[in-house]
């Protein structure tokens, strides 16, 4: 469960709740948390998830966890497997069993029948595309359909015709007879069963006709006693909708739609036809790739179920629709991660230093915290010899007084260890430099320090390691209003870095996630380190960067 030490932010559903209690005070609060099972879970769909389940943890009541599975097409179980997974990973419980609206096909057909019996509803024989024409448009009203005035009886008998596979696929839905003028464009008398004949997960080939979302999603709310049913603003207008339905059927509880902002981030996409996308046209392998926002991507990447929480806390519930910059997640794993992280020093692109004036049987244990300010995290052992290796980029030719590292003839600190001298160095046929030879005074571990801090690595403690370091997968900062997102692909995303880090990693097994010295917070990803090279996936770096990292 979610622990209780989370301070949660006042927002407007909470405001109806308290209103709602002072009106019933016996309120049994009752939300739930509806994915269509048609892809996998987006940092979008924590938002949902944290605001359900919170109000039902808040107010003492339930959360359902609810399968939206009207569309066969779509549907895989795959999907909702990995669902099941990530609402658990992030910490949440569902009431009871997981309901399905697949359960109540039986009662939302049996409130079909009553509309046609009520003269509400009709079945169309139009064309998908008449339909559409017949609907008008937001300054044109929509004209009735030829087939609206059938009699109650033509309606019963095409309606079962339908349901017994009799018609095709396309040539005929049922629709509710609503208005075709009006100014609301879900009330045009919309369709609320169509005939697919696909096999469903669950309920087999018994069905040939499947209900909409409009038509299910209010009655399967009212069947389980939702008291505040929580969507995103694009529903609005089908509120109308899904009032219209609940009151013309013979059904008591009357649940309450609300609407809050859709969470969008910077440099992403979250909808699911989009992401679907990415993977079919090979641009990201799997749903769980580290640039995604996917709940399996973030995990991948390193993020932890309190991280995401905390962030879906933070940036609040309302009505106004926003952009959410992408630090404002990587403060939240950041933030955690100083906290609970194990140091450890990783070489992302190494260069070899001899120390020249140290004998070759010379080495020296030290003792280090696992945690600068954690002594119950415990220690480490490194080892400090003549061969070590250093960042590439914490030596520089010729000095500089702005760089405070390594250059020939000038000296830096080895990280808990001592300052070593850079005195000549090798290069190779294409003027690399690939060996620096160093002195070092051994007698001045403690000294005060000339220059800055430089971390490093013992050769003979060394494990070869891949690294793989993230940046935004779109280089505009809405892709979601993008037709074609292709174009703005960022071709950096992934940069892959061959090094080292040090072997203590390997010693234990529990550990996943690292603080590298000077460098950020890195994850062991399990998938590619099976493979071949142990693989790490940069979760954050240690700063917030400045600039966003598309290049
Ligand atoms: P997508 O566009 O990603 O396919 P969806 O709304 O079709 O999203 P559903 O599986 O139907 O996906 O979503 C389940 C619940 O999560 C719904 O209540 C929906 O409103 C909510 N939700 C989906 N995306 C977001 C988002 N970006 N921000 C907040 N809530 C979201
Ligand atoms: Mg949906």
């Amino acid at each position: 469960m979610v622990p209780t030490k989370t301070k949660y932010k006042n927002n407007f559903i909470h405001q109806v709740i308290k209103k709602d209690f002072k009106k019933n005070r016996k309120m049994h609060v009752k939300t739930r948390f509806p994915p269509d099972p048609n892809g996998y879970l987006h940092i979008g769909h924590a938002k949902s998830i944290c605001l359900n389940f919170d109000i039902a943890k808040i107010y003492l009541g339930i959360c359902n966890l609810r399968f939206d599975d009207t569309n066969p097409n779509k549907e895989h179980s795959k999907y909702m497997d990995s669902i099941k997974n990530d609402i658990a990973w992030l910490g949440f419980k569902w009431n009871q069993d997981i309901k399905y609206t697949s359960m109540y096909f039986n009662i939302i057909y049996y409130y079909a029948l009553e509309l046609i019996k009520k003269k509400l509803a009709y079945v169309d024989q139009l064309t998908k595309e008449e339909i559409k024409q017949y609907r008008g448009t937001l300054t044109q009203p929509g004209k009735n359909s030829p087939y609206r005035n059938q009699t109650v009886q033509e309606n019963m008998f095409l309606f079962k015709q339908m349901q017994l596979g009799k018609i095709p696929e396309g040539k005929a839905c049922l629709r509710a007879k609503i208005d075709m003028k009006s100014s609301f464009m879900v009330m045009r008398d919309p369709v609320l069963y169509r005939i697919k004949f696909k096999e469903h997960h669950h309920t087999k080939k018994l069905w040939c006709i499947y209900p909409t979302y409009d038509f299910s999603h209010c009655i399967s709310d009212a069947i389980e006693g939702i008291t505040h049913s929580l969507c995103t603003l694009e529903f609005q207008d089908n509120k109308q909708l899904y009032n219209w339905i609940l009151n013309h059927i013979s059904i008591h509880h009357r649940p309450t739609q609300y609407e809050y902002s859709r969470l969008n981030i910077e440099y992403s996409i979250l909808s699911k036809r989009k992401l679907q996308l990415l993977i079919q046209q090979n641009i990201v392998q799997r749903w769980d790739d580290p640039r995604l926002l996917t709940i399996s991507g973030l995990r991948r990447k390193g993020y932890t179920a309190q991280s995401i929480r905390n962030f879906c806390n933070n940036i609040g519930v309302t009505k106004q629709n926003n952009l959410i910059e992408i630090s404002a997640l990587e403060a939240c794993i950041r933030d955690e991660l100083n906290k609970t992280a194990h140091r450890t020093m990783a070489i992302l692109d190494p260069i070899e230093v001899i120390i020249y004036n140290i004998p070759n049987n010379f080495e020296e244990k030290i003792n280090i915290l696992n945690h600068p300010n954690n002594i119950k995290m415990g220690t480490r052992d490194i080892t400090f010899n003549n061969k070590i290796y250093i960042e590439r980029s914490d030596f520089q030719e010729t000095p500089n007084k702005k760089y405070k590292r390594l250059t020939l003839g000038g000296s830096v600190k080895l990280k808990y260890a001592y300052n070593i001298t850079a005195r000549y160095i090798k290069k190779d046929k294409n003027n690399n430099i690939i060996k620096i030879f160093c002195t070092c005074n051994l007698k001045n571990k403690n000294n005060k320090r000339k220059n800055g801090i430089i971390h490093w690595i013992t050769k003979t403690q060394c494990v070869k390691s891949r690294f793989m370091i993230y940046n935004n997968l779109f280089n505009t900062k809405n892709p979601e209003n993008k037709k074609n997102l292709l174009p703005y692909i960022n071709k950096n995303s992934i940069i892959k870095k061959y090094g080292f880090v040090h072997h203590s990693v390997l010693n234990n097994k529990q550990i996943q996630t690292y603080q590298f010295e000077r460098i950020g917070y890195f994850y062991i990803d399990s998938i590619l380190s099976k493979k071949n090279i142990l693989t790490f996936n940069q979760t954050v770096s240690l700063k917030q960067n400045k600039k966003p990292s598309n290049t």
